[in-house]
């Protein structure tokens, strides 16, 4: 007989992890205990010592599938303290918080099951959970992890429920949301006025929805708008409550099948589509139309996550369109008074239910690329979980860009990203980020000793930064935002060296002063130069040429000497553009997008961000030409006014706009193919990083990425966290880690 002490860092609370350690004691034969650290789990066994070890070399392999083993650590002794039987001993709360917390996950095969069997307990009980799926971060108020830190504290758990969570036999042994309907949360429905209406609460929902009316739907980490798809007018009327003209609503499907009967689906899209982290997958339309959702080639679809979507759509609706409730640019709605306050006028009815949304979790939203989650958001059934970054890092929190804004913590090896917090441009917006990096603080036992943010000085992330900075006497690294984006593609791909950093975006501020976006730097954490660009183009008006995008357009006909005359304004912007009356030069790729989506007509006004690539994208139909390219300067710059003037004439002599939107895609990527191999020619560097909000552009990121290859460059891009600005935080981080280490 032996004895041994076994410390396991990594998810392993709130997974099952102890009921599947205890069964594994158990069917070993061994005695001990097992209790919860807050750094994982700490067990003492005793019997044979071969025994032992097969245990703890079995350990990594049969674990629950949402178990991540980081380390184990096993001393052995040959001191015999002769426990009898097995003990799962309550939590202890330790100084050292190392623990993870799971995200959020989508509603598991047993529990849909359970949920349809007429002779379950839970049968259409809309909260069943089991130690393999429900709410997690979202309910989670602290560490370490059990019901009283939960929003289930509420909820004393009926004697029935407590068999099942102390039987170690039982799929919710130790599930801490697990409920049932006698002692678990409560779904109501409420008419438009706030008023609880008798009755079936799922039932009411489902025929509001069935009959045409907005619903507002309680989900995991928010409040969604639930409406028809299949009726036009219904769409019009919830964009013309919601305020939201043109962008695009999401869509929920009852099953992969529905989703298969308006979008192409491939093997790896319906993986991703049904696999437990269940985000919103971007998928090709299978034919022009369903417009009135989305105005692009792809329409975004998720599947049922919780049962009580399940329990929505039953067995006869296909797919609602499924859109977060918020008012315009504010943080999605999870609480249900705040709900019923903000969305007067907006929904027809309300499915609430009264369990807490504690943390706001917006749905995640990907395309699959080479098989895997390409992100443009990385947030619900993701967030919180770390980036591994493979470096020790010190503790420093990066506080990201301002739009898609994003921060990030280290501890350990492990960068902390957040879920999505959207645009800090409003103070309630400002009030959930501050918030969460309090949360993210606590939850992960973090004390920044630096922090890291953007160059841009009108940033509120800036200003957050550079405040707390001050008050708590730390460094503060400021960072230049393509530099950032660099970083993120080193450290999402866990690389060190120099590599060529294309970074493509909208705008960012350069070490310089000017807007930089179109940019291909030579870098690494410690430093970059800016080796190519685009020649810049001046903004007429300011930020309203990002909106009123033929101001773009005038800017690159007037400066490649086309005809302009068709343009509304055309004298007035000229006007501006003699006099430079507020027309800050940017050499943006975004502003390159959108003023070539103008001249083409595709946009001339955009509502959202990246309307006009988006549009342009989508129209772009099979056709190799190619665009005159002309690089030259230092940076080595790409002057666009040739490609502009061969795209004029194109459009004179009536050549499709699909036809010229697939020439700018082309000359856009044989340009980027030279700016690398002169970078490479310069630097010896044949590594390329993509990064960058442009690169959301899947026409870009199927065909850039082979030439490069092609031209014999290993090529870095996204696959963790986003390659737009959400992802900049972890670049940030990089940077100072790598600033502290030299200081
Ligand atoms: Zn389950
Ligand atoms: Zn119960
Ligand atoms: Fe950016």
């Amino acid at each position: 007989m032996e004895n041994v002490w076994i410390h396991i860092r990594g998810i392993v609370q709130g997974v099952g992890f102890r009921p599947f350690i205890h069964k594994l004691v158990r069917s070993r034969g061994l005695s001990g205990y097992i209790e919860n650290t807050s750094s994982g789990v700490e067990l003492e066994l005793e019997g044979e010592r071969e025994a032992l070890e097969r245990f703890v070399a079995e350990l990594p392999e049969k674990a629950p599938i949402l178990a991540v083993i980081e380390e184990i650590e096993a001393v052995y002794s040959p001191d015999v303290k002769g426990y009898a039987g097995f003990e799962i001993r309550g939590s202890k709360t330790e100084a050292l918080r190392d623990t993870l917390i799971s995200p959020d996950i989508g509603i598991c095969a047993d529990c849909l099951r359970e949920l349809k069997d007429p002779a379950d307990r839970r049968y259409r009980y809309p909260f069943i959970n089991c130690t393999n799926c429900g709410p997690r971060f979202t309910i989670i108020k602290d560490v370490p992890y059990d019901r009283a830190r939960t929003s289930m504290c509420g909820f004393p758990m009926c004697p029935d429920c407590d068999r099942e969570y102390h039987d170690i036999e039982n799929r919710r042994y130790h599930a801490q949301p697990d409920c049932c309907p006698v002692c678990g949360p409560k779904v109501f429905y409420l008419d438009e006025s706030g008023r609880r209406v008798p009755g079936d609460a799922i039932e009411l929902a489902r025929e509001a929805v069935k009959a045409g009316k907005i619903v507002a739907v309680k989900g995991l980490g928010g409040i969604h708008l639930a409406c028809r798809c299949d009726d036009p007018e219904i769409a019009q009327r919830l964009r013309q409550r919601k305020h939201r003209d043109e962008k695009p609503f999401a869509v929920m499907c009852r099953d992969a099948a529905c989703a298969e009967a308006i979008c192409e689906v491939s093997d790896a899209e319906r993986a991703v589509l049904e696999s437990f982290r269940k985000p919103i997958v971007l998928l090709k339309k299978r034919a022009p139309g369903l417009w009135h959702i989305s105005e692009n080639s792809r329409v975004g679809v998720m599947l049922p996550y919780t049962p009580l979507h399940v329990l929505l759509f039953g067995e006869d609706i296909d797919m609602l369109i499924m859109t977060s409730a918020n008012r315009s640019d504010t943080p999605m709605l999870a609480d249900n008074d705040e709900a019923l306050q903000e969305l007067r006028g907006v929904a027809d009815g309300f499915l609430l239910h009264d369990r807490d949304i504690q943390t706001r979790c917006d749905d995640s939203l990907c395309w699959v690329l080479g098989g895997k989650e390409y992100f443009a958001r990385r947030s619900r059934g993701y967030a919180p979980f770390p980036i591994q970054t493979g470096r020790e890092l010190p503790p420093v929190l990066a506080c990201g860009a301002e739009q898609k804004a994003s921060f990030c913590l280290s501890r350990g090896t492990c960068a902390f990203m957040s879920q999505h917090i959207g645009d800090l441009k409003n103070m309630e917006t400002l009030a959930n980020y501050t918030g969460q990096i309090a949360h993210f603080e606590r939850l992960f036992d973090i004390a920044p000793r630096a922090l890291a943010c953007d160059l841009h000085p009108d940033y509120l992330s800036t200003d957050y930064a550079s405040e707390r900075a001050a008050r708590e006497g730390l460094p503060l690294i400021r960072v230049q935002h393509h530099h950032a984006h660099l970083a993120a593609c080193m450290a999402d791909n866990g690389v060190d060296e120099r590599v060529v950093g294309l970074v493509w975006d909208g705008t960012g501020l350069g070490t310089d002063g000017t807007i930089w976006g179109g940019e291909c730097l030579i870098g690494d954490y410690a430093g970059f130069t800016r080796f190519g660009s685009v020649r810049p183009i001046p903004l007429i008006g300011g930020d309203r040429a990002t909106e009123e995008t033929d101001r773009a357009a005038f800017a690159l006909l007037h400066d490649a000497g086309c005809e302009t005359g068709d343009i509304p304004n055309a004298a007035a912007y000229e006007k501006m553009l003699a006099a430079s009356f507020n027309c800050p030069l940017s050499s943006g790729m975004g502003r390159l997008f959108d003023g070539v989506a103008a001249i083409l007509g595709v946009k001339t006004r955009c509502s959202y961000e990246g309307q006009g690539a988006i549009l342009l994208e989508a129209a772009a139909t099979g056709d190799d030409g190619l665009y005159p390219i002309v690089l030259e300067g230092e940076p080595l710059r790409f002057d666009w006014r040739a490609m502009i003037a061969a795209i004029a004439e194109d459009r004179r002599r009536g050549v499709e706009v699909g036809r010229i939107a697939a020439r700018f895609h082309n000359t856009l990527i044989e340009m980027a193919v030279r700016q690398c191999l002169a970078a490479r020619e310069a630097s010896g560097i044949n590594t390329a990083a993509l990064s960058g909000g442009s690169f959301q552009n899947m026409l870009l990121m199927t065909r850039l990425p082979q030439r490069l290859e092609a031209e014999g460059f290993r090529v870095l891009r996204h696959r963790r966290v986003s390659c737009n600005d959400e992802g900049l935080a972890l670049g940030q981080l990089m940077i100072a880690r790598e600033a502290i280490r030299r200081a």
